[in-house]
Parts: structure tokens; C-alpha cells; sequence
């Protein structure tokens, strides 16, 4: 804040006392509002499944994005035991500068009480410009009640983040989907969760070092969980680079097995739109779209989907579209690469007997 034109200090190297200008000279001089934030905190999350603590593939891609805004840091914030420092060398190769650890040896479990209460004051201290969470489970938990514990906003549920001077364009979709909206905030941090898989995996920088800082910290929980129970391991449709996706138009469970059996043989995942999961004929971590998975493989084969606007927001960003469809005015055929307008049972059939022939012959 050093003001060479201004001979009113002695020392003329700082601003810090003995100013004799009046509150409203400075406030003309210096942008008192002014927002001091710097750097861009991205909550670090951790799998724990394979032993040593590894970093979940949507860090790697909210690491990376924070990385391509500006020239700010990248300050990560991890929690767990002593073992997850391993995890700050990963996270500085997917582009963190600094990582604040804070640590305890029960926080290889999501203690949320915890972790709202270490993120706010790591937070407090280190006065980010940013703060940004998954959408994950965990992180719309702990999205919205630290942001409520500071009283800041929050943008949930992002499907785009850009960032513009300092400003952090937070981009959602609203109206159920019909209209997508650019949200910017007007408090410090500017807070937003974003949906795994709305970034590519950034490139591994490896060798790519930073600062660890150690925040021991005892939690004190008013809830202690007793017990951990698994989760039946559901589908992984983010990191998938075949799709075969069906909707309404698969007509019967006879189409619906056949699209089954060509994943099989092509080793493609399943997915769907809405109106299959609320048929009840596939489980709803199959559904892509607004309020399912946002997916981006190198094919995307939709069989009988009419290309809903809020279908469209979770595999629009997919790299080839194939589309099957009997109407030719479905909106599917606006985004498809290829468009077959036709029968999709007819189209199952004749692919099923063509992989059938094929492997046939290599016999
Ligand atoms: C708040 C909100 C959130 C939503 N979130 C999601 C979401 O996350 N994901 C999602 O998918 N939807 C979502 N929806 C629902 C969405 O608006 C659509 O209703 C849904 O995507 C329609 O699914 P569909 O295209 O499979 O079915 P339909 O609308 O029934 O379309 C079926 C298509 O198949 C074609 N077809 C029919 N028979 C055949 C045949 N024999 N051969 C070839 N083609 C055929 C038809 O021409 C039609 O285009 C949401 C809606 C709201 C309001």
C-alpha cells in the first residue's frame, strides 16, 4: 500500500502511523473495499480403499481447473492421519502450490462435524479469493455449512466454473434445466461445488513440488460414529470412455437386455435417461443428466433418447454422439455426430448379430 507520491509519512516505506490525512483523503487514495482474497482452496478429498491414501479423480479435476485461471496459488485442503501426507505430493503434481493437512488419526472417515470446523478456520486464516468443493456426498454437506458457518454464498451443483479478473463465473443449471445460469458472488470466498466429472483429469506434472503445512487439530464431535458399512459398489460411468445409454424409446425389457449384452461384449458401461430409471428398469446411479451423472466418454450411444435439455447437461460433452432414434425432429439429432433415424429394437438386433458373425470368424 505504498504511496510514493505521498509525503505525509516519515518513513515514506509504509503507511502505518503518524498519518495526518483525514479517513476520507485515504479512502480516496486506497481502495479501503478493496477485496484482499488471494489464492484458489480446493477441498482435497481421499480414497482410502487401496491403503495408502490416493487422491479422488474429482480433486484431480477441480486441482486442475484452479490451476488454468489465473497465476493465483492453488492451496489444497486435506484431512486425514499422518499417511495422507503421501497425498500432498500427488496433489502438487495436479497443480497445488501449498497444502494445509489437517490432521488427525480418525480422519480417514468423513467426520463432518470436523471437518466444517477445520475447513472454517483454515479458511479464516488463509483468506482464499475461491473455495471449491466436489458434489460429492460429502461435499454438499460440507459445502453448504461452511458456508453458512462464515456467511458466505454458495453455488451448488456447478457444471462450469471460469474465472474473470478475480471474479469467479459459476455456471449451474436452473428453471429444471431449461436455462443455464451464470452466478457470479459478491462475498469472500466465492464458493461453489462442482459435479464430478465436468473437468477433464488434468495432466500429471510429475516432480512437481510445494509446501505442506501440518494443522493438527482435535476433533470434538458431539456425534461419534460406531460403525462403517460399505456401500454396495455402484456404477462407474464418469471415467467411462464407451456409453451405451437408453431411454423411453427402448420400448421393452427383451430391447433393454440386448443393449445389455452389447455392453458386454464391447465393454461398454450401461446408462440411461430419467424416464428408464423412473420405469424402474435401471438403478438411478445409471442416469445421466441434470440430476444424475455428468459424463464424457469417447462414444456416447443413445438408444431412443429424445436429447431432453436436462439429458443433454450431463453427455453433451461427450466426444462422438451416436444417436438412434425414430423421430427425426428429436433434439438428440441437434448434438449427435451420427443420427440413425430409425427402430431401435431393429438396430440391437442387427448389431447383435453382427458382433455375433464377427466373432464367429476369428474363430
Ligand atoms: C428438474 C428435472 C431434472 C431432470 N433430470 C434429468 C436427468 O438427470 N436425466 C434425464 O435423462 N432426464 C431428466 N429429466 C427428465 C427430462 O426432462 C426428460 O423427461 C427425460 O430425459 C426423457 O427421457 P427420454 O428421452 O429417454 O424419454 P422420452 O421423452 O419418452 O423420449 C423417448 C424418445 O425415444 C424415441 N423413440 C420411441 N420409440 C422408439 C423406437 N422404437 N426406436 C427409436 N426411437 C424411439 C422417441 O422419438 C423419443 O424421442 C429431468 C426433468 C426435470 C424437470
Amino acid at each position: 500500500m505504498k504511496d510514493d507520491s505521498c509525503s505525509t509519512c516519515p518513513t515514506k516505506s509504509s503507511c502505518a502511523g503518524g498519518c495526518q490525512r483525514s479517513e476520507a483523503e485515504l479512502a480516496e487514495m486506497y481502495d479501503l473495499e478493496a477485496d484482499m482474497s488471494e489464492g484458489h482452496m480446493i477441498w482435497v478429498e481421499l480414497d482410502y480403499t487401496e491403503g495408502n491414501p490416493t487422491l479422488k479423480d474429482v480433486s484431480k479435476q477441480l486441482l486442475g481447473k484452479a490451476r488454468s485461471f489465473d497465476d493465483q496459488r492453488v492451496i489444497g485442503i486435506l484431512f486425514g492421519p499422518e499417511s495422507a501426507r503421501n497425498a500432498a505430493r500427488e496433489a502438487f503434481s495436479y497443480g497445488a502450490d501449498t497444502i494445509y493437512h489437517v490432521r488427525h488419526n480418525s480422519f480417514t472417515d468423513f467426520h463432518l462435524e470436523s471437518f466444517t470446523a477445520g475447513l472454517t478456520a483454515v479458511v479464516e486464516r488463509v483468506k482464499p479469493n475461491t473455495l471449491i468443493l466436489a458434489a460429492s456426498d460429502e461435499g454438499r454437506e460440507l459445502g453448504p455449512r461452511t458456508a453458512a458457518r462464515m456467511g458466505v454464498g454458495i453455488t451448488a451443483d456447478c457444471t462450469d466454473l471460469e474465472m474473470d479478473k478475480g471474479v469467479l463465473r459459476m455456471t449451474r443449471p436452473t428453471f429444471g434445466g431449461k436455462l443455464m445460469a451464470t452466478i457470479l458472488s459478491n462475498t469472500r470466498p466465492q464458493m461453489a461445488t462442482v459435479r464430478p466429472g465436468a473437468f477433464p483429469l488434468p495432466e500429471v506434472e510429475e516432480g512437481r513440488r510445494g509446501t505442506v503445512i501440518n494443522w493438527p487439530m482435535n476433533p470434538a464431535p458431539s456425534i461419534e460414529p460406531l460403525e462403517s458399512v460399505a456401500a454396495e459398489e455402484g456404477a462407474c460411468l464418469t471415467d467411462a470412455e464407451l456409453i451405451i445409454s437408453v431411454g423411453g424409446g427402448i420400448g421393452n425389457l427383451r430391447n433393454l437386455e440386448m443393449a445389455k449384452e452389447i455392453a458386454d461384449k464391447l465393454g461398454a458401461e450401461m446408462a440411461c435417461s430419467r424416464n428408464v430409471v423412473e420405469k424402474g428398469w435401471m438403478e438411478q446411479d445409471r442416469q445421466v443428466g441434470q440430476t444424475g451423472n455428468v459424463v464424457k466418454p469417447k462414444v456416447y450411444l443413445a438408444l431412443g433418447i429424445s436429447g431432453a435439455v436436462q439429458h443433454q447437461t450431463g453427455m453433451s460433452g461427450s466426444q462422438r454422439i451416436i444417436a438412434i432414434n425414430n423421430d427425426p425432429d428429436a433434439a438428440i439429432h441437434q448434438i449427435a455426430n451420427v443420427s440413425i433415424i430409425g427402430d431401435v429394437g431393429e438396430f440391437l438386433q442387427r448389431l447383435l448379430k453382427r458382433l455375433d458373425e464377427e466373432k464367429a470368424a476369428e474363430i
